[in-house]
């Protein structure tokens, strides 16, 4: 896919297609259905997720759909976006392809507070800052770009404005964070 090693990426991959012998690992930019749902997400979000196919990795069912940009990431970046979808893998094995689309898919009205998405997303979003942590310290799990990142994918369009609510958002990334910190036994000082 690109000329980048990606060591840790690829290892990682080796790693999940152990977990799930079905992966399957699809490029978003070639793909129609991607393409399709792109169209319709810039409808819904008037042009506010104009990113499905250039910025945003996607996992439905056990295939994997990689954006236009995963080639330009660097491998650490890869990583950690795969121990996200990871969560969403798990997710479709626990509820089945029926299950997600209800939980996930279904809450599109009302817009604005679809909490079976909020969860699902939230789950996958702990495991990226436990990512950062891991790739990075601790302190990267802690930068507050990082957590204005994540708020904004639950309160903006992303996706499709799950959960509008960013101090909320906030206090469950504090609550993720702490929760690391105590793993770690590095708890900062107050
Ligand atoms: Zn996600």
């Amino acid at each position: 896919m690109s000329a980048l090693p990606t060591p840790r990426t690829d290892a990682y991959l080796a790693e999940l297609r152990e977990e799930f012998p079905r992966l399957r690992v699809v490029d978003k930019p070639t793909h129609p259905w991607s393409r399709r749902i792109d169209r319709v997400l810039r409808a819904l979000t008037f042009g506010g997720q104009a990113a499905y196919v250039s910025t945003y990795t996607t996992v439905l069912g056990s295939t994997i759909y990689l954006p236009a940009s995963w080639g330009e990431r660097s491998d650490e970046a890869r990583y950690i976006t795969l121990r996200h979808e990871a969560v969403h893998l798990r997710q479709f094995r626990r509820f089945g392809v029926v299950g997600m689309t209800l939980i996930y898919g279904l809450p599109l009205f009302p817009v604005g507070l679809a909490l079976g998405r909020a969860a699902i997303e939230w789950e996958a979003y702990r495991e990226t800052l436990a990512a950062y942590a891991d790739v990075y310290g601790l302190h990267a799990a802690r930068d507050p770009a990082l957590h204005a990142h994540i708020r904004l994918q639950f309160t903006g369009p992303a996706y499709v404005f799950m959960w509008p609510f960013p101090r909320m958002v906030q206090r469950y990334i504090d609550r993720a964070v702490a929760a690391l910190e105590a793993q770690s036994g590095d708890a900062p000082t107050p």
